[in-house]
């Protein structure tokens, strides 16, 4: 099969494209045909080796699998070739306490498929059987390459780690990302009014095509009173959020009493100053988000099926141009999705 594997790190890191022996399924595996895998902030991070885990090279990046199953391990059950299929890249163990209570994204053992084994920039792609997740017809692969990862993530955060009820302001941070993008579509279609931010006019349009009610400038520096202005000072009841560093601690000056910020990145910084006093006396809360559950990837395909969340591509790159697509979601200009296409 045909594969780019990263064989340095570095910005931007060096590519190759090889040709190597197909997978061969263990006995609990399925091997995979990629039909499109999307690109993350997550593969941004492995380019750079910025990641805190041991990063072995070289290494077949993508997470976000879309595919049908073309081979399968003697014990699998329930699959047949043929089957279209989406791949949760958090792979788990299914047997450690968290997993047995059905918290797969606090798995013990937990390992990044595209990270900490080979992904989807590949014609093929190995995964444990029980990782797959069947598409619905309606759902083509570019479809679930786009929303997969970045809206799962947003679903995790808005129905599982916090709760969004009608009427509730949420902000969100950076609108136009795919988690954004899904987050916005998420909230509205859970009853809230949403804010969002974004740093150009063409981010700004696109969060309100998605279903926005206001947005704010990103690059102003006083974006958080912008926020506060529009829910007449009150402030919001939920901030989701992945950029940390600076724009987190503004975030807290945009929550309302008994508020609370989700946060699942720290793309401009892991380290923040905390003022405990708003926090305590306003009885805030700030929550982690890590991945997904299949069961946040079956609810995004499920909305995606009927069409309450939708996908936005930005642009469709072929195995040969995965460096050329590395380059283009770094540059930060991309609108929606980057997806690879084997
Ligand atoms: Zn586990």
């Amino acid at each position: 099969m045909k594969a780019v594997q990263l064989i340095a790190h570095g910005n931007p890191g060096q590519f190759k494209l090889v040709e190597l022996p197909d997978p061969a399924p263990a006995s609990d595996e399925i091997v995979v045909q990629v039909r499109a895998c999307g690109l993350n902030r997550l593969d941004l991070w492995l380019e750079d080796g910025a990641l805190p885990i041991p990063l072995d090279l070289p290494r077949i990046p993508g997470s976000e699998i879309a595919g049908h199953v073309i081979r399968l391990g003697s014990n699998v059950e329930g699959w047949r070739v043929g089957d279209r299929v989406a791949v949760q890249s958090n792979l788990f163990c299914g047997s450690c306490e968290f997993c047995l209570s059905g918290e797969e994204s606090l798995c013990l053992k937990g390992q990044l498929l595209g990270v900490q084994k080979d992904g989807g920039f590949a014609e093929m792609v190995l995964a444990p059987a029980c990782t797959l997740v069947r598409l619905p017809d309606n759902v083509d692969f570019n479809a679930s390459a786009a929303l997969t990862l970045a809206g799962s993530t947003a679903m995790h955060m808005l129905t599982n780690r916090t709760r969004v009820q009608p009427g509730h302001w949420v902000l969100v941070v950076a609108g136009a990302s795919g988690v954004g993008s899904a987050a916005i579509q998420i909230a509205r279609r859970l009853g809230a009014h949403v804010i969002a931010t974004a740093s150009t006019e063409a981010k700004r349009q696109l969060t309100l095509h998605l279903g926005a009610e206001y947005v704010v400038d990103s690059t102003r520096q006083d974006w958080s009173s912008e926020v506060r202005k529009i829910t007449q000072k009150r402030g919001v009841d939920l901030v989701v959020e992945h950029v940390g560093g600076a724009v987190i601690e503004q975030a807290f000056d945009c929550l309302a009493r008994g508020g609370t910020i989700v946060t699942c990145g720290a793309t401009a910084g892991p380290k923040i100053h905390l003022n405990l006093w708003p926090l305590f006396v306003k009885q805030q809360s700030l929550v982690g988000s890590y991945g997904r559950s299949r069961a946040d990837l079956t609810t995004t395909l499920e909305w995606a099926e009927v069409g309450k969340l939708k996908p936005t591509i930005d642009a469709v790159f072929p195995l040969s141009e995965v460096p050329a697509a590395f380059a283009r979601l770094r540059s930060r200009t991309v609108l929606g999705k980057v997806l690879i296409v084997p």
